[in-house]
């Protein structure tokens, strides 16, 4: 999944007024920021092979480090607990630990069966992947719910906050639809460096944050 992580990012305002965007869409796309570090690291691999699925040539065949279940659950930890560290906000905390969280079910519900329970053990996948039309239709409902939700609970009060929101915005749906009918890339590394640019989602989230301020009073 790929824009459907960001949707996650930007409904969570809802559940957490007083949390920076930049966490709140930092925490959904954790497990693939960390995943090309990875695959330049050479601890995880990834194979191109048209026709893999019909929506990615990835064969992602080995990432036990960024996608196992039991290594999100500690990401999600490990994410949380750095927030709760710096802000000493648990209703904020919890919210981050389920955004990191939500990452393996979504990919779970997406990728072919290559999502490891941990470490070398058994690996599950419902496949979504297998339909164009259906993950399409999937991530933009999800990103146009989440967009909707985003732009209730939060107002614009800088002179940027349209800029910068829909930037990000078309920014992601030409990268989505790119990656989606785009010809595949032509090896792990290259890979690996197209998808190191996420690491610009903290920065652009709190871009859109000081641009924009929670709807409704202090919060939660
Ligand atoms: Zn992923």
């Amino acid at each position: 999944m790929f824009i459907g992580h960001f949707a996650v990012g930007f409904a969570s305002k809802r559940a957490a007024p007083r949390v920076s965007l930049a966490w709140l869409l930092t925490a959904p796309l954790l497990l693939d920021l960390l995943w090309p570090v990875f695959l330049l690291l050479g601890w995880e691999h990834v194979r191109i092979q048209p026709g893999f699925t019909a929506f990615t040539p990835l064969d992602l065949y080995h990432m036990p480090w960024s996608h196992s279940l039991v290594m999100s659950l500690v990401w999600s930890g490990v994410f949380a607990g750095a927030y709760y560290a710096r802000s000493r906000h648990a209703g904020g905390a919890v919210v981050l630990f389920g955004g990191v969280f939500s990452h393996w079910v979504l990919d779970w519900i997406t990728h072919a069966p290559d999502m490891a329970l941990w470490p070398g053990g058994p690996k599950v996948g419902l496949g979504l992947w297998n339909s164009i039309a259906g993950t399409l239709a999937v991530e933009f409902a999800m990103s146009i719910a989440a967009v909707w939700v985003y732009l209730r609970v939060t107002r614009g009060t800088g002179p940027r906050a349209a800029l910068a929101l829909w930037s990000l915005i078309a920014l992601l749906v030409i990268l989505y639809v790119g990656s989606a009918f785009g010809p595949p890339p032509p090896d792990e590394r290259t890979t690996a460096f197209f998808a190191l640019s996420a690491l610009l989602t903290p920065f652009w989230g709190a871009w859109i944050e000081r641009n924009r301020s929670s709807v409704g009073g202090a919060g939660r």
